[in-house]
């Protein structure tokens, strides 16, 4: 089994006592971190990572991406600026996933799992739309997490909006096929869109795969109010009881955003066990509203946080979580530790339900995900003061090297595994023809 040490490292652990090892040591054995300590016993021909006094965290979890909203970069739809929810998602997102070829799906994943290494970002649960090329685009985003070494929950965005039950097909193909792999890199949940686009058949046959297979679902639930007044329009009946109908609630689910939801609502979702991710700045960019993020945290609903296709910069998501929230309620006492516990903690409990390994803690038997930051604390760095740093330093710092599952992916924000120039400038020209066919 390869073995790599990391040395000369300032740890911050997370582990359960939070302990933080001002000179300490991390032995990788595979893809696992074997021991940690001021001073571990290393196998001969161990491989060396010299952090030289740096800062070394467990790698970040976003708990929701889209991918290939990395195209959008730089892009403005032609016509009037979208008034708005549903017109941003008439105007832009719709036309843009449209256009998205097979080309365009793996340079656009490329290009925000590059960013995802450059950040310290090791896992992430991705939502995929490109109904061009439905089928086998999941295999095509698997490959890149796998050329690139991060782990990925991969997902169809299922929706009946250009052709009935799109993405069923390719979900249920996609989750069997990582489940019978097994080897817990890239797993499957099963994509939803939002019901606003869901028919009851499509739901229904959501739900069958779902018992078949018993995998949950990922799906965006009131991010704008429209979709409740859809629902309640269509179907005579809130988001989340409807879902909750079709058996689609449950502890493998991951119900996205709910800033709409009511009372009866979030108290299903609790009851259920469902998994709920925040995505703050997302929201205010569509100026959907704020979600009731602290009202779901004392319901006891595991709530973790993404950024929907914004960013790949998992500390700046933490960072405008604690602000939003305490810019809305008017109050400074409130969302900072609940901001950073999101990020740190609930991701990883979000993690444990949708892949087999344990993360988010530099602890022995738990995957080897770790990001090293250029970052030199001006004040103490001790147990109980590490949140601070993350929001107010590490959040401008460099991050100087990533290991994913034991492999080095980036050394001196150099990346080893994938050419990055050459996928940069791919990326350029598959983005220029996304935007002419739009
Ligand atoms: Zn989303």
């Amino acid at each position: 089994m390869t073995a790599l040490l990391i040395k000369n490292a300032l740890v911050v652990t997370l582990d359960d006592a939070g302990t933080i090892l001002p000179k300490g040591e991390i032995l990788v054995e595979g893809s696992k971190i074997a021991a940690v300590g001021p001073s571990v016993k290393v196998p001969a021909g161990a491989q060396i990572v010299d952090a030289e006094g740096r800062v070394v965290v467990p790698g970040l979890i976003n708990a929701h991406h889209h991918l290939y909203s990395s195209f959008a970069r730089g892009f403005a739809p032609p016509g009037e600026p979208a008034r708005n929810f549903v017109e941003i998602l008439e105007r832009m997102w719709w036309k843009l996933d449209l256009a998205l070829d097979p080309e365009a799906v793996r340079y656009s994943s490329y290009v925000a799992l590059l960013e995802a290494i450059h950040t310290g970002c090791t896992t992430i649960i991705d939502h995929h739309a490109s109904p061009s090329c439905t089928d086998g685009s999941l295999d095509i985003m698997e490959e890149t997490f796998r050329q690139a070494g991060l782990s990925g929950c991969l997902c169809y965005e299922t929706s009946d909006r250009n052709v009935p039950a799109d993405g069923v097909a390719e979900n249920t193909r996609f989750i069997k096929k990582t489940q019978a792999a097994g080897d817990g890199q890239v797993t499957a949940l099963f994509g939803l869109h939002a019901q606003m686009t869901l028919s009851d058949a499509t739901l229904e046959a959501t739900a069958r795969v779902c018992t078949e297979t018993k995998a949950g679902v990922h799906i965006h639930v009131a991010e704008d109010l429209s979709d409740e007044t859809d629902c309640i329009a269509k179907h005579g009946s809130r988001i989340i009881q409807r879902l909750h109908q079709f058996g689609l609630t449950g502890k493998k689910s991951l119900f996205i955003h709910g800033i709409h939801l009511d009372e009866s609502e979030m108290d299903l979702v609790a009851e259920t066990g469902t998994m709920m991710v925040h995505n703050p700045e997302s929201n205010m960019n569509n100026a959907v509203g704020t979600q009731k993020m602290l009202t779901l945290l004392k319901k006891g609903v595991l709530l973790g946080l993404g950024t929907d296709g914004m960013t790949s910069h998992m500390i700046s998501a933490a960072r405008v979580a604690h602000l939003l929230q305490r810019a809305t309620l008017a109050d400074p006492r409130v969302a900072f530790v609940e901001a950073c516990d999101m990020l740190l903690n609930k991701n990883a409990q979000i993690c444990a339900r949708c892949f087999p390994e344990k993360r988010g803690q530099l602890v022995p038997g738990q995957l080897a995900d770790v990001a090293i930051f250029d970052y030199v604390p001006t004040t103490p760095l001790e147990p109980g003061r590490y949140l601070g740093h993350l929001l107010y330093g590490l959040n401008y710092a460099r991050v100087h090297t990533t290991i994913a599952r034991g492999q080095v992916l980036m050394r001196d924000s150099k990346i080893l595994t994938l050419d990055e120039q050459a996928i940069c400038a791919k990326a350029r020209e598959a983005a220029q023809g996304v935007w002419k066919r739009f």
